[in-house]
């Protein structure tokens, strides 16, 4: 289907609409970004401002300098009339209904009829938004309710309103879920739609019995969390993070709108103390301090706000949970006694009720609620999920007993769980009763779905193999944080023959948090520890022979990265025939940070890359150079685009800016390049030798001279030095990838075995940081 949507207008520049306008160019899309006039001396100057501000900030709005440059800046008095070159108009400015609708009044008189135009607003109804406009404007109108940060919330909630033109409204659905990423949920016009409906409330709900049950913040937080499956945060550090002084915005807002018998206006006061905290601004990480501040007189003590005094004190770190519990047996949780049990049930029975006694008002399934919770709040499970792990009949038990009203949803599903698998389709409780199947959108393969019907086709401690279909098998990691060790390299031998002889094409692609977090180093550890030097010299050969052979292998290899792809995650898309990444891909090759050099194969992928990178020039020396600086500095791309900009991407290979599309995307990739396909040769190489060597250690000396390298940073650097410009090799020789293997293996070998590597390794193992010896 095409969106037509070729260039989209964004009016407001505040934090949604630059961030909005930096997705759509993320997408390759020209957009015009407005604002007011607030210097007539610098007319532009708010959306210009807005722009500059993104450049510098983190995480980025913008993935890719390239991206930045499709965003043209204006103002609404002088450029209003250029909605017209646009497909689509998003409106983001204040949450003001006044503004909101003259700014309609005036766009209709310029806008080109059939354009869609859709508002950002958080709060307000579209049925007000479009009082006052013409029977043709409101046929073209939604709401289009981004998250914040824009690009990184993946979720996107759309109203629209009987007399919306449907097309239009799957138009800009279609453009935001391909193009821009996003994952779409149908709310209706209700206020605050699905998301913060339930969010505010499960925030509030939270805090509330915090209060009430006398829990410190960080106990709290430690029931509200991880163990309910919400981000480690848990509601007091998530209310730090946005900025405490959003709640009484939300409130005031949600109070204004929600019918008076809405459960939340009962539990929706504002905590003196909370009052007191914003009016002296202490708002959270963006203010003073929060619910949790670090205390710098005091050494960046880490303390929490005592609840009852609002004192400062040192976190304190609660008592751990009894096993189930933690582990997130919301059932177990419950019945913990005292505090937890309690303060868990205020929770959970609050707010997966009134979660439920949202379909249909505000959702027209459970499914919806679900993804709209998980997407929009980063919650692992929706609470429909959260109600199955209880069992929908205790909670209305336990509701019923307690005097709560049971949600007639509840009531319907009766013994039965919200979902099920039957014959291999993930279905939901429809509200007919019956059990419907969660439908994904057209071109969306998963291998979660893929696993419901199928074993796979291998299986080792870290990796396993999957048909997916079309002739197309898939390779999936499996292991703790998807690192690599010998049973994905023995899985990799296992994989090659079956593809060969079942199969079309092989991707490399799993559904985990990261793609790959890179070599298992605790595993590498453990030998080093014992000095188990055959081991890890045998994991390092392994590593080349099961990469290679990949890329030698007689069927077209994609891998399909996202998330962190590092060092020897790094190395496998490199030995890849192609890549389709999703647009958040985060990628480098690492190595040199814990003191080693890539050494299963990366260091002449690189070469090879960098010397037929468009502009690179001829010589062995510049793209030698090049993949000095990319390695030693230990580069990680912060996106797809980015890696294509540093190299670890080549122009061919494809983004995906849809996670749920990355696998049929690399399917698609892959099957594109059976038709004739060849293995590649084994390239070959001119490299700089000595003279080479001397000149990337001279750039070294100059890093550590302007502290920015330490002296063990250089004895690293030099032996990459050694690997990428030859070894003892010649100018005039011609090396091999087989002596390129050699030369990897060699530095690597020496560096695992001195302290100071081992050092680092155990550093980043610890805490996750790195060592600068
Ligand atoms: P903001 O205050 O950061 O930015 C608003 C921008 O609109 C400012 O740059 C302002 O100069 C501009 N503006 C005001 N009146 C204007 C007019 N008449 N014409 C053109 N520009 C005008 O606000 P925000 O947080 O970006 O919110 C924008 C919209 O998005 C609101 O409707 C809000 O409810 C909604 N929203 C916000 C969030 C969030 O987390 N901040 C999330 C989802 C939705």
């Amino acid at each position: 289907m095409s969106d037509g949507i070729a260039k989209v207008c964004v009016i407001g520049a505040g934090t949604m609409g630059a961030g909005i306008a930096a997705q759509v160019a993320n997408a390759g899309v020209p957009v015009l970004l407005l604002d007011i006039v607030r210097d007539p001396a610098d007319r532009n100057a708010v959306a210009a401002g807005a722009v500059a501000k993104m450049l510098k900030t983190e995480p980025a709005p913008f993935m890719s300098k390239a991206a930045a440059r499709l965003v043209e800046v204006g103002n609404i008095e002088d450029d209003l009339a250029r909605v017209a070159e646009c497909d689509w108009i998003v409106e983001a400015i204040v949450e003001r209904i006044d503004l909101k609708q003259a700014l309609y009044e005036k766009i209709e008189a310029v806008r080109r009829p059939g354009t869609a135009v859709s508002s950002n607003t958080s709060t307000i109804p579209l049925a007000h938004l479009t009082e006052g406009r013409s029977e043709a404007f409101a046929r073209d109108f939604l709401i289009t309710h981004f998250f914040n940060p824009p690009r990184y919330m993946r979720l996107l909630e759309i109203v629209s309103a009987p007399q919306t033109d449907a097309a239009l409204v799957a138009r800009v659905a279609d453009f935001a879920d391909r193009r821009m990423g996003k994952t779409i949920v149908h709310a209706k016009d209700t206020p605050g739609f699905i998301a913060n409906r339930v969010g505010t409330f499960w925030i509030q709900a939270a805090i509330n019995a915090a209060f009430e049950l006398g829990l410190t913040v960080e106990e709290a937080d430690a029931i509200a969390g991880k163990p309910m499956g919400v981000p480690k945060t848990g509601v007091f550090g998530l209310v730090d993070l946005v900025g405490i002084d959003l709640m009484p915005h939300l409130q005031k807002s949600l109070t204004g709108t929600l019918a008076k018998d809405d459960p939340y206006q009962a539990i929706s006061a504002i905590p003196p103390l909370i009052e007191r905290m914003i009016a002296d601004g202490y708002t959270g990480r963006k203010g003073k301090g929060g619910f949790y501040r670090l205390n710098r007189e005091a050494g960046k003590r880490k303390e929490a706000i005592d609840l009852t005094t609002g004192d400062y004190r040192p976190v304190v770190t609660p008592a751990s949970l009894p096993g189930a519990a933690a582990k997130g047996d919301l059932g177990a949780l419950l019945s913990v006694t005292g505090k937890v049990g309690a303060y868990a049930w205020a929770i959970l029975g609050a707010t997966l009720s009134y979660a439920a006694s949202l379909v249909p008002e505000a959702a027209d399934d459970v499914v919806a609620v679900d993804t709209a919770m998980k997407l929009g709040y980063n919650w692992t499970y929706g609470p429909f999920e959260l109600i199955d792990k209880i069992g929908a009949a205790k909670l209305a038990e336990r509701l019923a007993a307690e005097g709560m009203p049971v949600p007639p949803i509840l009531t319907l599903a009766g013994e039965r769980s919200f979902y099920r698998v039957e014959d291999g389709n993930r279905q939901f409780l429809g509200l007919d009763g019956n059990y419907h199947d969660v439908a994904r959108p057209e071109g969306v393969t998963l291998l979660a779905d893929v696993k419901l019907t199928s074993k796979p086709l291998v299986k080792t401690g870290s990796a396993a193999l999957w048909d997916v279909g079309d002739g197309v098998a898939a390779l999936e990691f499996t292991g703790k944080m998807n690192a690599l060790d010998g049973e994905v390299m023995k899985a990799i031998g296992l994989a090659i023959p079956i593809v060969a002889e079942k199969f079309k094409a092989l991707v490399i692609y799993n559904e985990g948090s990261n793609f790959s977090a890179g070599a298992n180093l605790g595993l590498a550890m453990f030998a080093l520890n014992i000095a188990a030097w055959g081991e890890i010299d045998k994991l390092v050969a392994g590593g080349q022979e099961a990469y290679k052979a990949l890329k030698y292998a007689p069927f077209p290899v994609v891998s399909a990265p996202f998330g962190m792809a590092l060092g020897g995650g790094c190395e496998i898309l490199l030995n890849s025939d192609a890549i389709q990444a999703h647009a958040e891909t985060y990628t480098g090759l690492v190595e040199c940070g814990v003191g080693l050099v890539p050494g299963w194969g990366g260091c002449g992928e690189m070469i090879d890359r960098m010397r037929q990178a468009p502009g690179m020039p001829k010589g062995p020396m510049p793209a030698v150079a090049k993949v000095f600086e990319t390695v030693s500095t230990a580069t990680v791309s912060k996106s797809a685009a980015q890696a294509k900009e540093i190299g670890f991407l080549r122009t061919s290979d494809g983004i995906t800016m849809n996670r749920d599309r990355l696998l049929a995307d690399a399917k698609a990739k892959a099957l594109s390049l059976v038709d004739g396909y060849q293995p590649p040769k084994p390239p070959e190489f001119r490299l700089p030798g000595a003279s080479g060597r001397t000149a990337l250690d001279m750039a070294v000396k100059g890093f550590q001279s302007r502290g920015l390298a330490t002296d063990y940073d250089g004895v690293v650097s030099g032996y990459l030095a050694d690997v990428l410009t030859g070894g003892e090799a010649d100018l005039v020789d011609t090396v091999t990838e087989a002596d390129l293997l050699a030369l990897e293996r060699k530095a690597f070998a020496k560096l695992v075995r001195d302290p100071r590597t081992q050092a680092r390794i155990e550093h980043i193992l610890d805490t996750g940081k790195s060592l600068r010896n």
